[in-house]
């Protein structure tokens, strides 16, 4: 992706390092504390696999792609979109797990653990907010221009909440019954096989990130229109 993005010019190489940077960094902030509050609920945490790269970048990627063999002002304010929907999810879930009173579903207002898919905050949401921000300014500081700015914003908010949307309904959940939790975890941290709970089966956070960069990718075209 890194090879693609600098081949694409600069700026694309500059927003993928911001957006990976900047979530290596807030993970390492209060790492101990997150992972305490989280490890039970996620199936994932701390080191960031082949597969959660490619959800989080693989859309602005192909974006890059797109503007390497075709340029046109279409593809910025796609991979702005995309890559703001990317960071806002990522800044949102790595302030927003830190918070000290339970987050609630975005979808019924239920008060669960921090770490579950589709639990949102308001600190967490703010953070989130903050990362798109950063990318639009970014993309103002590589010469995108102001349209490619708001995509960066307006795809970033309606990424995050798509992501949250989608985490507490499509994304696979699991339950531990020696531990009577919920989970994301196929395997949960007890050693207790899970059963599955509810969404779809195939539907994992990466899935859900995917679609969440594709969702700020669509809206920042729709914003250029
Ligand atoms: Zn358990």
């Amino acid at each position: 992706m890194g090879v693609v993005c600098t081949a694409a010019g600069w700026s694309w190489a500059i927003l993928l390092v911001t957006m990976f940077v900047s979530a290596n960094l807030l993970s390492r902030y209060h790492r101990a504390a997150r992972a305490a509050r989280i490890e039970d609920v996620v199936e994932k945490s701390g080191a960031r696999d082949a597969w959660q790269v490619i959800a989080n970048g693989g859309v602005f990627t192909a974006a890059a792609m797109g503007s390497l063999f075709h340029p046109s002002p279409l593809w910025l304010a796609v991979g702005a979109g995309a890559i703001a929907a990317s960071t806002a999810d990522t800044w949102a879930t790595e302030i927003g797990t830190l918070v000290a009173h339970p987050p609630r579903l975005i979808t019924t207002g239920t008060p669960v653990a921090a770490g579950t898919s589709g639990a949102v905050t308001w600190v967490g949401s703010s953070a989130g907010l903050a990362g798109a921000i950063l990318i639009a300014i970014i993309t103002v500081f590589v010469g995108w221009g102001a349209t490619a700015a708001w995509a960066a914003v307006v795809g970033g908010v309606a990424g995050s909440l798509v992501d949250s949307i989608a985490g507490a309904t499509l994304q696979r959940q699991q339950w531990c019954e020696r531990c009577g939790k919920a989970t994301e975890r196929l395997v949960h941290s007890c050693g207790t096989t899970t059963r599955p709970q509810g969404g779809l089966g195939w539907v994992d956070n990466d899935v859900v990130n995917a679609l969440s960069s594709l969702t700020g990718a669509v809206i920042g075209l729709m914003w250029l229109w």
